[in-house]
C-alpha cells in the first residue's frame, strides 16, 4: 500500500521539494523542528533501514552531506545540523518509509543538543514562508552539483 512519501515521490500530494533526482528526493519537514527541517527518502519503496539494498543505500547516503551542505549554505545562521533516522515503530518512526532528518541547528534555537524530530511548529510556516527556504536550499543543492 501507498504511504503518504510514496504519494509525494509521485506527485500526487504537494511538498517543497529542494532536491530530486532518479533515485531519491528531498523536502521539507512539514513539522519544521527547526527552519530547514528537510527529510531525504529514497524514491524506492525502503521500509526501514533494515530493508536497505547495497544499491540504495550508496544512492541515498552519498546525499546526505551534499544536502546537509546546501542546508547549512542557504542560511548563514545555521551552525549545525542534526541527522536521524528512526526505524521501526518503537524507535519512534511513524511513516513506513525510510527517511533521513536533517534538522538545522541555531545557536539560539533554545533546543537541547540532543532531540527527536516530535516538535511541530507547522502553525508558524506559511506556504510562502516554506516556499522561501525550500527555494534556498535547492538553489544551494544546485550550485553543489
Ligand atoms: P518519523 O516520525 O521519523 O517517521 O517522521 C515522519 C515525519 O514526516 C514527521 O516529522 C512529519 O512531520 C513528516 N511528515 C508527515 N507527513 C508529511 C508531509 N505530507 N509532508 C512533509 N512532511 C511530512
Amino acid at each position: 500500500m501507498a504511504d503518504i512519501f510514496d504519494k509525494i515521490i509521485a506527485g500526487e500530494i504537494p511538498a517543497y521539494k529542494v532536491y530530486e533526482d532518479d533515485d531519491v528526493l528531498a523536502f521539507l519537514d512539514i513539522s519544521q523542528v527547526t527552519p530547514g527541517h528537510t527529510l531525504l527518502v529514497p524514491k524506492k519503496h525502503v521500509a526501514d533501514i533494515f530493508d536497505y539494498d547495497d544499491q540504495t543505500a550508496r544512492e541515498v547516503l552519498l546525499k546526505l552531506p551534499i544536502l546537509a551542505r546546501a542546508i547549512k549554505a542557504s542560511n548563514p545562521a545555521i551552525t549545525g545540523i542534526n541527522i536521524q533516522s528512526n526505524n521501526g515503530p518503537s524507535a519512534g518512526q511513524t511513516v513506513i518509509h525510510s527517511h533521513w532528518h536533517l534538522i538545522p541547528r541555531y545557536d539560539d534555537d533554545n533546543l537541547n543538543a540532543q532531540l527527536a524530530p516530535t516538535i511541530d511548529h507547522s502553525a508558524d510556516f506559511t506556504p510562502a514562508r516554506y516556499q522561501e527556504i525550500a527555494n534556498q536550499i535547492a538553489k544551494e543543492m544546485e550550485a553543489g552539483k
